[in-house]
This record gives structure tokens, sequence and C-alpha cells, in this order.
């Protein structure tokens, strides 16, 4: 189906009802483009759905931080079970997956590099989990 980029946010949004308003130009893309989430400090990458805090996945709370999600495959569709692929570090802004090789959450996701050179900003516990894997 072919939808305006506006047309289709706004059907997401439940403002416009197809097929009155939205014409589809014969001219777009005739196929979705698949984004990915690609993590900057491993090999993981996959399709996904929606990025930031409010999946329309999920009703009942919002996430911490902004987050590549995707709906979670082993439950059935519509319970509002989402997986996080992943998100930005808030130093430095990669894309980091939730691997713990890769990202630490203390208050926000660090790249396993920002965590790093901030260690002495964390507790002792994290310090130590850090220690470990760097
Ligand atoms: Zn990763
Ligand atoms: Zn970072």
């Amino acid at each position: 189906m072919l939808f305006h980029e506006r047309c289709r946010k706004l059907l997401k949004q439940k403002r416009l009802h197809y097929p009155k308003k939205c014409i589809p130009k014969e001219e777009e893309k005739p196929k979705e483009e698949v984004k990915y989430f690609q993590c900057s400090f491993c090999v993981f990458k996959q399709p996904y759905e929606y990025f930031g805090r409010n999946p329309p996945q999920i009703k009942n709370y919002i996430l911490l931080e902004d987050a590549y999600v995707i709906e979670n495959p082993f439950f059935p569709p519509k319970k509002g079970k989402v997986i996080i692929l992943g998100t930005h570090c808030i130093k430095c802004r990669k894309s980091v997956c939730k691997d713990v090789n890769c990202s630490v959450y203390f208050d926000g996701t660090y790249c396993i590099q920002c965590a790093k050179n901030n260690l002495q900003n964390f507790p002792p516990s994290v310090q130590e989990k850090l220690n470990r894997i760097i």
C-alpha cells in the first residue's frame, strides 16, 4: 500500500482515516524502507520498528530513555511486549546495544568506552562489574 510519509504518520496517530484523504502517489517508493539499528561497538544489527520513549506497542508506561524497539516476537502481537535493541550513549551519542560488553546502565546508558572514561563517577558495585568487562 502506498501512503505519503505524512499521511502514514497521521494514520498511525488516527488523525486521518484511509482512504478519504490520502491519495497515494505512484512515483513514491513502493516499499517502506527498513530501518536498521546497528551497534557501534559490536556486530549487532537488527531492523527496528520504533525509536523513542513511547513505543506504540506499550500503553502503560514510557521508557526511561529513547530506545530502538521492536515488538517481542516471542509473545502474541499487541500484548505490549517489546524488545529494546539498543539506544544512544548519553555521553558520546553513539548507538549502542544492550549487551553487557557494549553498554552499562547507570542513570542512562553509557557505551563501554564512555563508561571506562567515567569509571570514577560510578558507585563501587558498578565499577566492579565494569572492571570485569574492560
Ligand atoms: Zn553491541
Ligand atoms: Zn559513549
